[in-house]
């Protein structure tokens, strides 16, 4: 009953390390700073997603060596940074990997305990912050390489240490990171201060299509503006972090149409309105104030039926406090 990540990773040699489909800087930091310190433990570690790493996150040490057709046996895997085994994509669909252990280590409050061994903290900031404690339980001394991968995932998740769940204990972590060598100002330069052009063409396309609801703001990105604005990846660019900025708003949406017909729906609300149940009822996950989910349908009827359900939701939490 009480196996530990640490007594599982003890008895393994082989480990498959997944993140979650199109990873962030949380998911990339934590899978390849778990990598490096498990290979100091002497066991040989696969690392995979099921979707390229972004390009900005490529200047992480190990980056290049993330893969999304994982070769070879494993006698453990460990997720990170996922809240249900959809979140690992295809590279879990392998019939190779049924019956493997998996230890499950995540910060989101709707995580679905699908683990072996369910390491689940939804007071952590981040995965990162989880894994720095596992560095330091299974006795691997920290490196700048480990540091600087733990430490962007801290960042990132934190939005450089602004979201209200930033504790004294990420402070310390971040502290602990940098004193092994991490550069903070050079992450925080990276992740936050530079991004490609297409970004800021894409986000003056979207915010065309702005909209205040009652409490909600919302925007909508389409394939076609994509397209315009040579727009290569899936995620919104940060818009519904930006969207949330709106002095009107307690709530931000943002509906993300796929070439493959889904629509990504992208959430953020201000401290004291929880979007994670709204997002778990349509299938997803994440954080009270960050959440999202993918769905099947037109852009209109999505909006409709998801607007619906945050109005309602906002209507609770309202009354109830
Ligand atoms: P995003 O708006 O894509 O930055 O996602 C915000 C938060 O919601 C992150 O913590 C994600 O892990 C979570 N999230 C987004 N999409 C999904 C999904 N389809 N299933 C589960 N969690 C999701
Ligand atoms: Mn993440
Ligand atoms: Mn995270």
């Amino acid at each position: 009953m009480d196996t530990t990540p640490e007594t599982l990773i003890d008895e393994a040699q082989r480990i498959l390390l997944i993140c979650h489909v199109n990873p962030d800087g949380d998911a990339v930091g934590s899978l390849l700073g778990l990598g490096w310190a498990l290979r100091k433990l002497g066991k040989q570690c696969t690392l995979a997603c099921s979707d390229p790493v972004p390009p900005i996150y490529h200047y992480l040490p190990g980056s290049e060596m993330v893969t999304n057709q994982p070769q070879g046996t494993f006698d453990l895997i460990i997720t990170l940074d996922c809240s249900d085994l959809r979140r690992l994509g295809e590279v879990y669909d392998s019939q190779d990997l049924v019956g493997v252990p998996i230890i499950n280590i995540d910060h989101h409050v709707t995580n679905v305990e699908f683990g072996t061994v369910n390491w689940v903290d939804p007071t952590a900031t981040s995965t990162a912050e989880m894994v720095l404690e596992l560095v330091q339980r299974l006795g691997v001394p920290l490196n700048q390489t480990i540091a600087t991968c733990l430490l962007n995932g801290i960042v990132t998740d934190t939005r450089g240490f602004r979201t209200p769940n930033t504790t004294r204990r990420a402070m310390e972590a971040a502290i602990t990171l940098v004193d092994a060598g991490a550069p903070l100002a050079k992450i925080t330069n990276q992740v936050f201060n530079r991004r490609p052009l297409a970004d800021i063409r894409l986000w003056a396309e979207a915010l065309r299509t702005v909209r205040l609801e009652g409490p909600i703001i919302w925007a909508e990105i389409t394939p076609a503006m994509r397209r315009e604005c040579g727009f290569t990846e899936e995620g919104d660019a940060g818009l519904a972090s930006f969207l949330i900025t709106a002095n009107e708003a307690d709530i931000a949406v943002v509906f993300n149409q796929q070439a493959n017909g889904r629509v990504e729906v992208g959430m953020r609300s201000v401290p004291g309105v929880d979007v994670s149940a709204v997002a778990l009822s349509f299938g997803g996950g994440g954080h009270p104030q960050a959440a999202g989910f993918g769905i099947n349908g037109s852009l209109p009827t999505v909006r409709e039926q998801v607007i619906a359900a945050l109005k309602q939701a906002w209507l609770e939490q309202n009354s109830s406090s």
